[in-house]
Order: C-alpha cells, then sequence, then structure tokens
C-alpha cells in the first residue's frame, strides 16, 4: 500500500487533535490532562524546530553567499528584499483597513459584550504581560533597530534565536569576508558549511516525520485552552472581517506568482502546504522556518543563494498577516469604544502597523503587542489599552494561527519574485522528507 504523504498525515493528526481536545473539554479533567500529558508532545517538537533555525541560517546562508559569482549580485538581492517586503507589508495593511471600514465590525458589538470581554480579560495575565512587554519595546530612537541589528559578541547572537537579525548580519559578514579572500583559501570552511546544510536539512526531514503527532497535541492544547464559545461568537464579525482579509492576502499572492513568477499559483500553494500547516499548528513563523525553506528550495526550486537570505529575513521583518490584523484590530477596537478616527489617524496606522510588523518576533501573539505601539500612535488613551485588548484576546490565538499562515506564504511569494527579477532558474530538486530513513532504521 503506497505511504500517505505527509501533509495528510499532519492533516489527520489536526483534526484528530480538535476533535480530541473537544471531547476532553466535556470531562472534568480532560483540560489539565491534555495540558500535562499531551501538550508537551507538542511542545518539543517546536523546540526542535527552534533549535535548527539558527545552524540552518547560518549553514544556508554562507552556502549561498560564498556560491555567488558576483557580490554586487547580493546587493541586488538585498535591495529588491527590502522593497518587495515593505510592499506586500503596505498592501496588506490597506486591504485590512478597506474592509474594517467597509464593514464596521466594531459598530456591531453591544455595550453588554464589551462589558463582558473587559470583566473577563483586562485583568488577565495575558493581557497584562502584553502590555508591560509592549511598554519595554517603546521609547527607543529612530536607529534603534540598526543598532540592534550589529551583535558585540557573535557567539551570543548566535545563542539566542530572538536576534535572528544578528545571526543574519553575522552570517553574510562572514560569507561576504569569505567570497573576498578567495575560493581557494575559503574551501575547507564551505565545505564545513555545504556539508552541515545538508545534515541540517536531513534534521528537518527527522523532525519532520513527528509533526502529525505533534500537530495532534498543539491542536488539542490550543482547544482545551480556548475561551467561552458564547464570546467567540459575538467576535465573529470582527474575526470574519480579519479572516476575509488573510484570505484575500493568499489570492493576491498566488495572483503574483502567476503573473509575475509564472508559475502555477495552484502547485505553489501545494508545494507550501506542509509549511502553511505547521504555521497553523505552532503560530510561529520562526519555528516554521526550517520548513519553509525546505519547501522553497527543494520543491519549488528556488536558488539557495536568495531564499537563504530572503526566507530568514521575511520571518523576522516581513509578517503582512500580522499587519493587516493589526489595521483591523486597531479600527475595530477603536470604533467598539467610540473613539473617533480621522483619516490621519488612518494613515498613521499604515505608517505604524508596517513599522510594528517589522517590530513583531515571530512567535505566537507577538502581533499583539505591537497592536499596543499602533494604539497609542493615533493617540488612543492609555487607560483604556486594557479594555481594548480584552475586546480581542478571547479570539486572538485562533486569528494567530492564521495569519501566521500568511506570514510564511508571503515569505515564499517574494523569495519567488525575488528569484524571477534576479534571473534566478527556478527548478525543484526534490528530496523527500523519508530518504534514507530505512538505512537509518
Ligand atoms: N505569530 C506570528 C508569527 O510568528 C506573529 C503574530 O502575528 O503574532 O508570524
Amino acid at each position: 500500500m503506497r505511504k500517505l504523504e505527509l501533509h495528510w498525515q499532519i492533516l489527520i493528526g489536526m483534526v484528530a487533535g480538535v476533535l480530541f481536545g473537544f471531547g476532553m473539554t466535556y470531562i472534568e479533567w480532560g483540560p489539565s490532562f491534555v495540558q500535562d500529558w499531551i501538550n508537551p508532545f507538542g511542545t518539543i517538537f517546536v523546540k526542535l524546530l527552534k533549535l535548527i533555525a539558527i545552524p540552518l541560517i547560518l549553514a544556508s546562508l554562507v552556502k549561498g553567499i560564498s556560491d555567488l559569482k558576483d557580490i554586487s549580485k547580493f546587493r541586488n538581492i538585498g535591495l529588491r528584499t527590502i522593497v518587495i517586503y515593505i510592499c506586500t507589508t503596505v498592501i496588506a495593511i490597506t486591504i485590512g483597513l478597506l474592509l474594517v471600514n467597509a464593514i464596521k465590525p466594531g459598530n456591531g458589538i453591544s455595550e453588554e459584550t464589551i462589558a463582558k470581554l473587559t470583566e473577563t480579560y483586562s485583568n488577565d495575565r495575558g493581557v497584562t504581560d502584553k502590555l508591560a512587554e509592549a511598554s519595554k519595546q517603546k521609547d527607543s530612537g529612530p536607529l534603534q533597530f540598526l543598532e540592534d541589528m550589529v551583535p558585540d559578541n557573535a557567539f551570543n547572537a548566535l545563542a539566542d534565536n530572538s536576534l535572528m537579525l544578528q545571526v543574519i548580519f553575522v552570517t553574510i559578514f562572514l560569507g561576504i569576508s569569505m567570497l573576498l579572500i578567495g575560493e581557494k583559501r575559503a574551501k575547507p570552511l564551505k565545505d564545513f558549511f555545504d556539508s552541515l546544510n545538508d545534515v541540517v536539512l536531513k534534521m528537518v526531514d527527522l523532525i519532520m516525520l513527528t509533526a502529525p503527532i505533534a500537530v495532534f497535541a498543539l491542536l488539542a492544547n490550543v482547544v482545551v485552552s480556548s475561551g467561552d464559545p458564547d464570546i467567540l461568537l459575538a467576535l465573529l464579525k470582527y474575526s470574519g472581517v480579519v479572516i476575509l482579509g488573510l484570505m484575500l492576502m493568499i489570492l493576491f499572492y498566488s495572483l503574483v506568482v502567476g503573473t509575475f513568477s509564472r508559475y502555477n499559483p495552484w502547485t505553489f500553494l501545494k508545494k507550501m502546504f506542509p509549511a502553511q500547516l505547521l504555521a497553523f499548528s505552532t503560530s510561529s513563523s520562526a519555528a516554521t522556518l526550517p520548513v519553509t525553506m525546505e519547501r522553497v528550495e527543494e520543491h519549488i526550486g528556488v536558488d539557495k543563494e536568495i531564499s537563504s537570505f530572503v526566507l530568514p529575513v521575511g520571518a523576522t521583518i516581513n509578517m503582512d498577516g500580522t499587519s493587516l490584523y493589526q489595521a483591523v484590530a486597531a479600527v475595530f477596537i477603536a470604533e467598539a469604544l467610540k473613539f473617533d478616527l480621522t483619516l490621519a489617524n488612518q494613515l498613521t496606522i499604515v505608517l505604524t502597523a508596517l513599522l510594528a510588523s517589522i517590530g513583531s518576533a515571530a512567535v505566537p501573539g507577538a502581533g499583539m503587542v505591537m497592536l499596543v505601539i499602533v494604539l497609542e500612535s493615533i493617540g488612543f488613551p492609555p487607560d483604556k489599552l486594557a479594555i481594548g485588548l480584552a475586546l480581542i484576546f478571547a479570539v486572538d490565538r485562533p486569528l494567530d494561527m492564521l495569519r501566521t499562515v500568511v506570514n510564511v506564504t508571503g515569505d515564499a511569494t517574494v523569495a519567488m519574485m525575488v528569484a524571477k527579477s534576479t534571473g534566478s532558474v527556478i527548478k525543484p530538486k526534490v528530496k523527500n522528507w523519508d530518504d534514507n530513513l530505512e538505512e537509518v532504521e
């Protein structure tokens, strides 16, 4: 019998996890059983993916740069990547703002619901933690992000997942210096990184073999930890606007891939499907990064010199789904709490949501922290911030799962655009997840 393809296995794991989670909510000890005995398997999986993210960026970006024949090509790739990332994010925010202004989900929410949400969530740890984190993030100068990108200790940077831009900086510096000392002298180091790259990609394959079980655990835990169904229902119109916007973004990517990169959009989505499922289950672009890279390089066939730069940078700074959500959420909260927004306010949202999505970490819930900064930029009263976040907190996790899918798909789309625009050929070199597995077994 032919073995079921991995993405189907993952999908089955997800559905089973949701059903199991629902079942467990009816048993008194069910939720704590899931949290104590099931969820750890999901957490271990996410940790395994994160653990290989930095070695993968290091190996594949050094390989990508040191394979370049001409260093100016790199400048070209860098510039295009940043410009395209900014454009797609502005498009995402604009779609979000147009939808939320047309549908106005904030007007339909009753005073009772607002009171109930405020009472349930405004003092919740989840909300207060996010406010505290946001207040740490502001108060920095305009060039702080440049300063933060340069580490004063390369090994510290490599030892911290949240310092992804520093890792990219160190790696580019290393790769370019390798190019400059010439092929012969750089060969031992290059061979080392080439081999490391193959090994890490194989680690991704091995980790992915456990994905069906891991997503089962992750989703069962999401279900048992989610809020009261009545509250979720009250926020249906708001969630609907975010989801509609996210779907339009996927449509937009398909159009771009079809017209600009001349690649069948359906094939593109099919090849990205395992990465999307993982983004959905983990809510983290950073944890999904190794799989995104594997799909884009091996299955879609984007050159490593492009994907190894565009994708890690994208996971950190390009979050179209997050910025769309921030725009919708900011206007929704303002409307619901009767805070009038002028056109200037809406334009400010475009700018701050762009910066906020660059500044958001690629981990679950990060988008909500930066939402505080977006709200503050439009003069939203600070004493009402907790109430504002309380309004949307109940549905944040499911929306986070969906926006992370868009974040990851957006990064892959831009990788294809940059590949096409710099004349790289897109040619798949598929290796299966379980290649060589029999030998290992
Ligand atoms: N979870 C998102 C990501 O990792 C960030 C966010 O929107 O909260 O891409």
